[in-house]
C-alpha cells in the first residue's frame, strides 16, 4: 500500500517536474541558453579536431591591419576609392572567378567623386558574377531615409510550412546603396546577421521580407551561382520546413533563419591581405594569384573597421568570414538542422526510462552511477555523431537535466521503500502474530541486554512473568478460537496497562513476560497486583454474546544479588514464583 502511494507520489513529482520544464520561463532561457552552450562545444569540438572540411575555393580579400596602414599612407584617404575597387575586381576577373562578393556597403557618394562611382557602377554593368551588400534595418524612416528597391531584387517564396513564421524578419527600411549599382545589377544580397541573447552568432537569416517582398542574403545568392542556379526566383519551402535547393534541402527554422556549421576558427578560409592584391595592380611583379574557379569575397578583418562576431567556435570571427561560412554551409548542404520537439520528447522519455530501470534494478550504488553516467556519455557521443554525419542538432541539457531528476528522485523513492521493507521485515521477526506482542527470541535479546545494562550502569529492572489460570479449561468450554481471542484482549489488556518502555512478550502458549525498566521489586509486584486486580475483573466477550472470566497468576523477580544477575536466573525465579503462586491458589502474585 504504502508501496503504491510512494510511487504514485514519484510520479506525481515527476510528471509536476516536467510540466513545470516546459511551461517555466526562467527554466526554459536556462536550459535553452545552456543547450546554445553545448552546441558551440561541439561545434568547436568538430571543427578544432578537423572533422569539417572546409571548400577551398572561397578566398577571402581581407582589409586588414597592414592593408588598413597601406591604403591611407598610399592614397591618403580611407575609404578606398570605388575605382580601385573597380580596378581590382578588372585584375580578378581576368582570372576566371567563379563569383566576387563585396561584404561591404558601397553607400550613397561622401567623399569620392562621381568618377569613381561610375567605374564602380560599370563593374555591375559589366560582369553578372559580381555580388554587393545591402542592409536592412528597422530605424525610423525619419533617422535613415530608406531606398525603394527595385523588383528584379526580390524573390519569390513559396511558404508551404505552416511552422515558419518570416514576418519575424520584417524590417521598414534599406540602407541607402548607390542609386547606379541598385539599378544595373539584381546581384545584390542582404547581409543582416542575427545573434543569440548571449551575443553569439549561430544562426542567420535566410531571407528578409521588405515592403512585403522577400530579399535574400548575399550568402544564397553567392551560393546559387555555385550551383547554376543564378537565375532562381521561385523558392519554395516546403511542409517539413525546408527550402528546396535542387536537390538540397535546407533546414529552416521556425523563426526563418538557419543555422551554420562552422569549419573553424578565424583564418580557416584563405586570406590574402588587399595590399597584395593593390600591389599586383600597380604592376608588382612579387604578387601573383589564382582565382580561377573562385569565390572571391571583400572584407574586413580589422576590428577597428568590421563588424566582428562571437561565434560557437571564436571569440572573434570577422563578418566576411561568416558570410564565407555561410556560402560554403550551402555548397556542402550541411546547414544544422534541430530535431523536432517529439523526437526531442522521446529521447528524454527513453532516457528517463532507462535511468529508471537502472536504479530499480541494479543493488550496488556504485554500478547505478557508474550505468546512468554511461548512459548520459552514450549520448552525448551520439549527439557529436549526429552532428559531424548528419549536421543534427540533437537537444542534450533538457533530456539529462529531466533524467538526473528521475534518477534523484528514484534513488530516493527506492531507498524510502527500502527501508520500509526493511521496517517491515523487523516486525515480522520481532513480534508474535496472534497476539502483536514482542516474541519469545525477542524477550531472550532484550533480557540479555537489560542484564548488561543494569550490570554496566549499576540499574535495576524487573521481570513479570504470567500465566491465566485453567487456560485448558477454558479451552475445552469455549473452544480454540475463544482461547485465541482471549488471549489477544488479555494481551492488550496487559499493554495498556503498564508503561510505554515497558516491554511485554509472549513467552509461550498462555504465559507472557513483561520487562520492567528501572522498576524495583516492590515496585514490580504493586504493578503485577494491579494487573491481577484489572485481569480478575475484567470481562471477557466472547462470541455469540457469550462472557467468561478470567484470573491470572503471576511471578515476579528483580535484577541484583537476591535474584541474581543473569537473564536465564532471572527468568528461572520469576518462573518459580508464578509456579508457588499458581500452587497457593492462582489469581495472585508471588
Ligand atoms: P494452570 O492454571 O495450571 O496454568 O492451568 P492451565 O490449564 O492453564 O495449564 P497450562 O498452563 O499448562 O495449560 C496451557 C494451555 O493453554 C494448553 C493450551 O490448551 C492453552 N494454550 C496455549 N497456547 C494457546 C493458544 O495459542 N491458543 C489457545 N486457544 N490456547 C492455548
Ligand atoms: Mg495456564
Ligand atoms: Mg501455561
Amino acid at each position: 500500500m504504502l508501496k503504491k502511494i510512494l510511487y504514485t507520489l514519484w510520479i506525481l513529482i515527476l510528471g509536476f517536474l516536467i510540466i513545470f520544464g516546459l511551461k517555466n520561463g526562467n527554466y526554459k532561457t536556462f536550459i535553452s541558453s545552456m543547450e546554445n552552450r553545448s552546441f558551440d562545444i561541439r561545434q568547436d569540438y568538430i571543427s578544432s579536431a578537423g572533422l569539417r572540411k572546409h571548400n577551398n575555393n572561397i578566398i577571402i580579400i581581407a582589409i586588414d591591419d597592414a592593408s588598413y596602414e597601406y591604403i591611407l599612407e598610399k592614397y591618403g584617404e580611407w575609404p578606398l576609392d570605388r575605382s580601385i575597387y573597380a580596378k581590382l575586381t578588372d585584375y580578378i576577373e581576368s582570372q576566371s572567378p567563379k563569383s566576387i562578393a563585396f561584404d561591404l556597403m558601397f553607400v550613397k557618394s561622401i567623399k569620392s567623386s562621381s568618377n569613381s562611382d561610375e567605374a564602380l557602377i560599370d563593374i555591375f554593368k559589366k560582369y553578372d558574377n559580381v555580388y554587393t551588400a545591402m542592409n536592412l534595418d528597422n530605424q525610423d524612416q525619419d533617422l535613415r531615409k530608406g531606398t525603394i528597391l527595385p523588383d528584379k531584387l526580390s524573390i519569390n517564396v513559396e511558404n508551404k510550412s505552416n511552422k515558419i513564421d518570416t514576418k519575424y524578419y520584417e524590417f521598414t527600411n534599406c540602407r541607402n546603396i548607390l542609386d547606379g549599382i541598385i539599378n544595373s545589377t539584381s546581384n545584390i544580397g542582404m547581409i543582416n546577421v542575427l545573434r543569440g541573447d548571449d551575443g553569439v552568432l549561430r544562426q542567420m537569416p535566410l531571407f528578409l521580407n521588405y515592403n512585403g517582398k522577400y530579399y535574400p542574403q548575399l550568402a544564397l545568392k553567392v551560393a546559387l551561382n555555385s550551383l547554376e542556379m543564378k537565375d532562381k526566383k521561385d523558392f519554395e519551402i516546403n511542409k517539413k520546413g525546408e527550402l528546396i535547393l535542387g536537390d538540397y534541402k535546407i533546414p529552416v527554422n521556425n523563426d526563418g533563419s538557419v543555422i551554420l556549421n562552422w569549419y573553424g576558427k578565424t583564418g580557416t578560409y584563405e586570406h590574402i591581405s588587399l595590399y597584395k592584391l593593390l600591389k599586383a595592380i600597380e604592376g608588382d611583379k612579387n604578387y601573383k594569384f589564382d582565382f580561377k574557379d573562385k569565390i572571391v569575397y571583400f572584407g574586413a578583418t580589422v576590428s577597428s573597421l568590421s563588424d566582428i562576431k562571437t561565434v560557437p567556435v571564436d571569440k572573434v570571427y570577422p563578418g566576411v568570414e561568416v558570410q564565407a561560412t555561410y556560402v560554403n554551409n550551402i555548397l556542402d548542404n550541411s546547414i544544422i538542422k534541430k530535431t523536432d520537439k517529439s523526437i526531442n520528447i522521446l529521447i528524454t522519455l527513453i532516457l528517463v526510462i532507462l535511468t529508471i530501470g537502472i536504479v530499480l534494478s541494479i543493488d550496488s550504488m556504485p554500478v547505478i552511477i557508474g550505468s546512468t553516467i554511461t548512459l548520459y556519455f552514450i549520448h552525448v557521443i551520439l549527439s557529436y555523431y549526429l552532428m559531424i554525419y548528419y549536421n543534427l542538432w540533437v537537444e542534450i541539457v533538457a533530456p539529462i537535466t529531466f533524467t538526473v531528476a528521475a534518477f534523484v528522485l528514484t534513488v530516493i523513492v527506492k531507498y524510502l521503500i527500502k527501508s520500509r521493507d526493511f521496517d517491515e521485515q523487523y516486525k515480522l521477526a520481532t513480534t508474535d502474530g496472534l497476539t502483536d506482542l514482542y516474541n519469545h527470541r525477542y524477550f531472550q535479546e532484550q533480557m540479555q541486554m537489560y542484564c548488561a545494562n543494569a550490570k554496566r550502569y549499576e540499574n535495576v529492572f524487573s521481570l513479570i512473568i504470567l500465566d491465566i489460570d485453567f487456560f485448558k479449561n477454558f479451552n475445552d468450554n469455549f473452544g480454540h478460537q475463544s482461547g485465541d481471542a482471549v488471549l489477544r484482549q488479555v494481551a492488550s489488556i496487559i499493554k495498556k496497562n503498564v508503561r510505554a518502555t515497558d516491554i511485554v512478550c509472549r513467552y509461550g502458549g498462555e504465559e507472557m513476560s513483561i520487562i520492567l525498566p528501572n522498576t524495583p521489586n516492590d515496585e514490580a509486584i504493586n504493578i503485577a497486583e494491579k494487573l491481577c486486580n484489572i485481569i480478575s475483573k475484567h470481562t471477557f466477550k466472547l462470541s455469540n454474546n457469550r462472557e467468561s472470566n478470567l484470573t491470572i497468576s503471576l511471578g515476579v523477580a528483580t535484577y541484583g544479588k537476591k535474584d541474581g544477575t543473569e537473564s536465564s536466573k532471572i527468568i528461572e525465579i520469576a518462573d518459580k514464583r508464578l509456579y508457588h503462586a499458581k500452587r497457593n491458589g492462582r489469581n495472585r502474585v508471588n
